[in-house]
């Protein structure tokens, strides 16, 4: 199969909504989202609704796959999945570790299958670029029967967007990508950082949910577990209103009450204390992983910033990464203020701080690709690399 011909269907479900983008090679030829789904008020009453309206408005002669987006692979896909009957039930499995998403995922994944039966079907998961990760950095130190017993340990998101993320670096370094460690940030609307050592992911900062780790949008990122018991007892809090509010209440819409960074930056901006605490409050968060992952990679060749706000706000790149000039890291002012997938460190930084574009469907399509392939790629590879070895620093 010739990479070029190949024409790829990445269908991303979420719960009320559907993404989806057609792609002719590595060229999105249509696409768009559906919403609403479900509400009342106009959009389509359930996903097979809208996934019929999605299908009748493509032209899908020669389709070659469906890629799907699924969020939660837990500790069973360590690599995308050509999908059957056992990938659906083990997909139904895992629900109870992602509640709000693989329900949608795997609605998509049904009616596809259901309304195209033809054609191939693949599962690429959020979590299976992380399965490389040490048991040490997956592990929560807590009693590992209770642990075992509910799952309890951290899987990791965003998988797609740090494997792409970071093989564009190695392609911007003009560097082997099986030969440089990169610390991956990626900051959209969710947001986490990964540590990745030679292609492989050795930690990342959501857990065992997206809630851990950075500051989001509107999630809280890391806190002391003790803040729930202390609302649950001192408060009354219900347990679902405290997931509530740290899942959407919280992060940058907790602070200041708007979860758009450009609105944040426009009030710090105008002198609003709120929000130039909440500025403060999530590059600290971010410089806190960037010198955690430092310490765990040994050495860090690139850092690279992605998704809506590391693309698009020099501010907060600034921010991240000031005051850390003794390891190596600076941000240059003008190569930080230009635009497009660049290097913005100094010429003669140790470690180079990048900006790339993240594109987490044409890397479900090149997973998708290479699943027909029956190329046995780790997760979010598209180059043959050996057997997983964990780096001797994090073993
Ligand atoms: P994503 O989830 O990757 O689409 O990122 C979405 C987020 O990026 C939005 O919620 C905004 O907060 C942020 N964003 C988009 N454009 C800009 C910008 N020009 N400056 C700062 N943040 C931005």
């Amino acid at each position: 199969m010739s990479g070029d011909a190949t024409r790829i269907l990445v269908l991303n479900c979420g719960s009320s909504s559907v993404k989806y983008r057609l792609y002719a090679g590595r060229d999105a030829v249509a696409g768009g989202t559906v919403e609403r789904i479900g509400e009342s008020g106009g959009g389509p009453a359930n996903h097979e609704m809208a996934l019929r309206e999605v299908l009748a408005g493509l032209d899908l002669t020669g389709l070659t796959a469906v890629g799907h987006r699924v969020v939660h692979g837990g500790t069973l896909f360590a690599a995308p999945v050509l999908v059957d009957d056992a990938v659906v039930a083990a997909i139904q499995d895992l629900i109870p570790l992602a509640p709000l998403h693989n329900p949608a995922n795997l609605a998509g994944i049904e009616v596809a299958r259901q309304l195209l039966p033809d054609v191939p079907q693949v599962a690429v998961f959020d979590t299976a670029f992380h399965r490389t990760i040490p048991e040490a950095g997956a592990t929560y130190a807590i009693d590992l029967a209770v642990a075992e017993r509910f799952g309890i340990r951290r899987y990791g998101f965003h998988g797609t967007s740090h494997a792409y993320v970071s093989r564009r670096t190695a392609a911007l370094l003009d560097r082997p990508y099986e030969e440089i460690n990169t610390i991956s940030l990626h900051l959209g609307n969710g947001a986490s950082a990964c540590a990745v050592a030679g292609g492989r992911s050795v930690a990342t900062s959501m857990g065992m949910s997206p809630l851990e780790g950075l500051v989001m949008g509107t999630r809280s990122g890391d806190l002391d577990p003790t803040i729930i018991f202390h609302l649950r007892r001192e408060g009354g809090f219900a347990v679902d209103d405290i997931d509530d509010l740290l899942n959407y209440r919280s992060g940058l819409v907790g602070m200041t009450g708007d979860n758009d960074m450009r609105a944040v930056l426009r009030r710090r901006a105008e002198g609003e204390a709120a929000a130039s605490l909440a500025f403060d409050v999530y590059s600290r968060r971010i410089k806190g992983y960037v010198g955690a992952y430092y310490a765990l990679l040994g050495r860090v060749d690139a850092i690279t910033f992605t998704a809506g706000i590391g693309e698009k706000s020099p501010e907060i790149r600034a921010a991240s990464l000031a005051g850390l000039e003794r390891l190596g890291i600076a941000v240059d002012p003008q190569r930080n203020a230009g635009s497009g997938d660049r290097v913005i460190s100094p010429p003669e930084a140790e470690i180079a701080v990048c900006v790339v574009a993240t594109d987490e469907e044409l890397e479900i399509v090149e997973e998708t690709v290479a699943v027909l392939e029956h190329r046995q790629l780790p997760a979010g590879t598209t180059q043959p690399v050996p057997e997983p070895e964990r780096p001797k620093a994090l073993s």
